[in-house]
């Protein structure tokens, strides 16, 4: 891809070094979080310029969202929403939530973009535009992730010693209404 050309060797090397310098760390998952969060901000300004996603596409927040326990706390503090109560990871069909937009998501915008999962920071268009994220066509497409290997694995080994040791979707966290009806559905 092209922008892995010219992705800066500093902000590869923060990448390449983040998973074992967290291991070593003796500091909360949270704050774990928020330094794997902030290395996925530095990579995403600088793919920024090689994806069609753009300010107000929210497409992909329409979609599933795959989320921790740990994010999904972060985000209750952050937010001020109550979180529900998970006590298991929770699968989904992959189009189960197309189409139903994501309890943080207001006038096309996300509510809570600073603190955002790590996957809705992974997840970019690298195609020229944005046709195929739209709910109606992106279950038959392949989109390719952003992958930052050492940011992955970072998050990874946080996900795996918390609590639920897996994934829910932000709705079953945050459940609306609408989101309920659909899980009871
Ligand atoms: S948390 Fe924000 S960016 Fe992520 S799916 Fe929800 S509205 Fe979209």
């Amino acid at each position: 891809m092209a922008f892995l050309a010219v992705m800066p060797k500093k902000l590869d090397q923060r990448d390449d070094e983040i998973a074992g310098s967290l291991l070593r760390e003796n500091s909360s998952g949270k704050v774990k979080l928020g330094k794997i969060y902030s290395l996925m901000s530095a990579v995403g300004r600088e793919v920024a310029p090689h994806v069609a996603c753009t300010k107000g596409c929210s497409d992909c927040c329409k979609m599933n969202v795959s989320i921790s326990i740990i994010e999904a706390e972060r985000l209750s503090l952050m937010s001020g929403r109550n979180l529900a109560a998970v006590s298991r990871p929770v699968r989904h069909r992959s189009d189960e939530f197309s189409g139903i937009p994501c309890p943080f998501l207001q006038d096309n915008a996300c509510t809570v973009y600073e603190h955002r999962p790590f996957a809705c920071r992974a997840h970019y268009s690298f195609d020229d535009t944005a046709y195929w994220c739209h709910p109606d066509r992106s279950n038959a497409a392949e989109f390719s992730l952003l992958e930052s290997g050492g940011a992955k694995q970072a998050y990874q080994e946080i996900v795996m010693k918390s609590r639920l040791s897996g994934f829910a979707d932000i709705r079953d966290f945050f459940p609306t209404n609408t989101a309920v009806n659909q899980l009871e559905g």
